[in-house]
């Protein structure tokens, strides 16, 4: 299911894209609003006393500008940015080689912090903590440990998945933000401010739909309008209109709510295969072919946002409006499932 059209990580095509599309600086960045407001105050007094930022945890879905964030981050601390991420540092010596490459003030990005192995994230406590680096030399007996100065640098740390991060490490940063699905307005927003970068030309009601059915996420509005110039430019349209739009996502199988086939089969296969669940996310992965890590990561939390799937104490459950939206009559469970 690589090349879902609403999945929210970025596919192989679309670096470049997303990258001419990123916002430079706070002011040009859309939604977030507390996330922002927050970011401004602590940059600002980190710049009045000549100091790097504290460090910086960025949690939430895929898509929704944690990468972004980070470069404006940098640009508004007027720092460099070195970007890695948690799979690409195997070994400790990877991170040691990184650390002692930095300069003072620069943001170093770690995507996917939670994916660090045990051996280098303790390699990372002294250093977002004192600044050290403990690097130990020689072998047996023989071998000695010493300890390094670092540069004053930030770490910003990504991740999608806040609860596999261990405590040590979640306690190390000094500033901690939850990023959230963004509102129809933010995405119309955004989806304005794309196509005018990228000279297409739109009407404010396309935005509107485009945003509507984008689930809150600011690289799937982009990724839409996309598709959707193709659909126009096929239709020999100079504007992408209203009946551009629904034309294109009815082609795209994507409904009104901004769901697609995979998430109507969740849906569908709960209600018809397991009486509307509860039902363990693993049985649920195992049904419809996906990985449950990422039925975790991003179908779950969107069918949840979207009031059609519930999270019991004994696994997930679909809503009334859930059945209602899958045109299949609703089935109360049995008293008592759903209390916490
Ligand atoms: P993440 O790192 O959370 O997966 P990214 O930062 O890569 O997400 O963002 C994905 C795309 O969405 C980027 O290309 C960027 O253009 C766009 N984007 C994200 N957040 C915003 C925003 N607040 N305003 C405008 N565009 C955004």
């Amino acid at each position: 299911m690589k090349d879902r059209i609403v999945q929210p990580e970025q596919q192989t095509d679309e670096a470049q894209f997303d990258y001419s599309l990123r916002p430079k600086r706070l002011e040009q960045f859309i939604g977030q609003e507390k996330i922002k407001a927050n970011l401004a105050v602590f940059v600002a007094a980190a710049q009045s006393r000549s100091e790097p930022l504290d460090h910086v945890l960025l949690k939430g879905a895929p898509g929704l500008g944690k990468t972004t964030l980070a470069h404006v981050i940098a640009n508004e601390m007027n720092a460099s940015i070195r970007v890695t991420s948690g799979p690409a540092i195997e070994r400790p010596g990877d991170l040691a080689a990184i650390l002692t490459n930095l300069e003072h003030g620069t943001v170093l990005f770690i995507d996917e912090i939670h994916r660090l192995s045990r051996v280098v994230e303790e390699i990372l406590y002294p250093a977002m903590e004192d600044f050290k680096l403990d690097i130990v030399i020689g072998k047996g007996p023989g071998a000695r440990s010493i300890r390094l100065d670092l540069p004053k640098f930030t770490l910003i740390g990504a991740t999608t998945r806040a609860g596999l991060l261990t405590g040590p490490l979640r306690d190390r940063f000094g500033i901690v933000h939850d990023f959230e699905f963004y509102s129809t307005d933010a995405l119309v927003q955004i989806v304005l401010r794309s196509a005018s970068i990228l000279g297409y030309a739109i009407s404010e009601e396309a935005g509107v739909e485009l945003a509507k059915r984008s689930r809150g996420t600011p690289r799937i509005v982009n990724r839409l309008l996309r598709r959707t110039r193709d659909f126009a430019h096929h239709l020999e349209k100079q504007e992408i209109d209203l009946e551009t739009v629904r034309f294109a996502l009815s082609q795209l199988e994507i409904d009104e709510n901004g769901l697609d086939r995979i998430d109507r089969l969740i849906l569908t296969t709960l209600i018809d295969r397991f009486g509307g669940g509860p039902v363990g996310v693993e049985t649920i992965a195992a049904s419809v072919s996906e990985d449950a890590g990422t039925i975790e990561d991003v179908y779950e939390p969107f069918l949840m946002q979207c009031g059609l799937l519930k999270r019991t104490p004994r696994g997930r459950a679909v809503t009334e409006h859930g059945y209602k939206i899958s045109g299949r009559p609703y089935q109360a469970a049995p008293p008592g499932l759903f209390e916490n």
